[in-house]
């Protein structure tokens, strides 16, 4: 994957349509949200989730990306699974799992993408941590989010902030541009140092997605090509939000 990737600086029309976007993939994450109960597989989520996209008519950019190509239009991710998981008839939720969904929208050509980790019933104290840290991860990455900054300023608030907890950033996968496609520049890792990388410009995009494990900060893929877990088998989590800067605070696009 190259990562020679344009920037695009998005227009006032262009932004709106992404909030849109953004929206509506709130809404997909909340209703999978809804169904993180015990036996309702993870083929279910995604059912769910296109459902809302159709009402909407938007689709997902996930179906159909890639080599070879991603059948689903979200991922579904269980505990030691980091990223990337294909749902599965087979694959049933149990109480106690943390379950990260992804998704991303279309609508009118413009991309929202985001992501949640959440429990199913009662979850083990090590694990509602995990994404605490997680989630605040997430909101130190966006707080960077600001003139006057640059992306290594948003990496390194997301790697303190897990790091100081204990935690551990993947290095294999990366936040990234968003919003004429799915996958544009700049690239964002979840480390780095301030006062390094790119200035931030107002109508810049970007989704910010801490991936943080527990163990250690490896991780491999699975045989089906896709699914990253954590290679000491140790839980996972991810959060994402798809971000705008602005001339004031930064505009998150993916919310209700
Ligand atoms: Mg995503
Ligand atoms: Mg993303």
């Amino acid at each position: 994957m190259s990562w020679a990737r344009q920037i695009h600086i998005k227009s006032p029309a262009e932004l709106s349509v992404m909030r849109e976007a953004g929206r509506i993939n709130a809404e997909v994450l909340a209703a999978t949200r809804e169904l993180l109960k015990p036996g309702v597989s993870t083929a279910d989520l995604n059912a769910a989730a296109e459902e809302v996209l159709r009402k909407h008519g938007c689709f997902s950019p996930f179906k159909g990306y890639g080599h070879p190509p991603f059948p689903a239009s979200i991922t579904v991710s269980i505990n030691r699974e980091l990223v990337h998981g294909i749902p599965s008839k087979r694959r049933k939720l149990k109480v106690g799992d943390i379950v990260s969904v992804d998704c991303g929208t279309v609508l009118e050509g413009m991309v929202a993408d985001s992501a949640f980790t959440g429990g199913v019933g009662e979850i083990p104290p090590e694990a509602q941590k995990l994404l605490e840290v997680t989630q605040g991860a997430l909101n130190a990455g966006i707080e960077m989010m600001c003139v006057g900054n640059r992306t290594g300023d948003v990496s390194a608030a997301i790697q303190n902030h897990v790091e100081s907890r204990g935690y551990f950033v993947t290095r294999e996968y990366t936040g990234h541009g968003v919003g004429r496609q799915m996958h544009e520049g700049p690239q964002v890792p979840n480390y780095g140092k301030p006062g390094t990388g790119l200035p931030l410009k107002a109508g810049m995009t970007i989704a910010i997605e801490p991936m943080v494990l527990v163990g250690t900060e490896e991780t491999r893929v699975l045989p089906d090509q896709w699914t990253v877990v954590s290679a000491d088998g140790s839980l996972t989590a991810h959060y994402e939000h798809s971000v705008a800067v602005t001339e004031g605070e930064p505009l998150i696009l993916t919310v209700p």
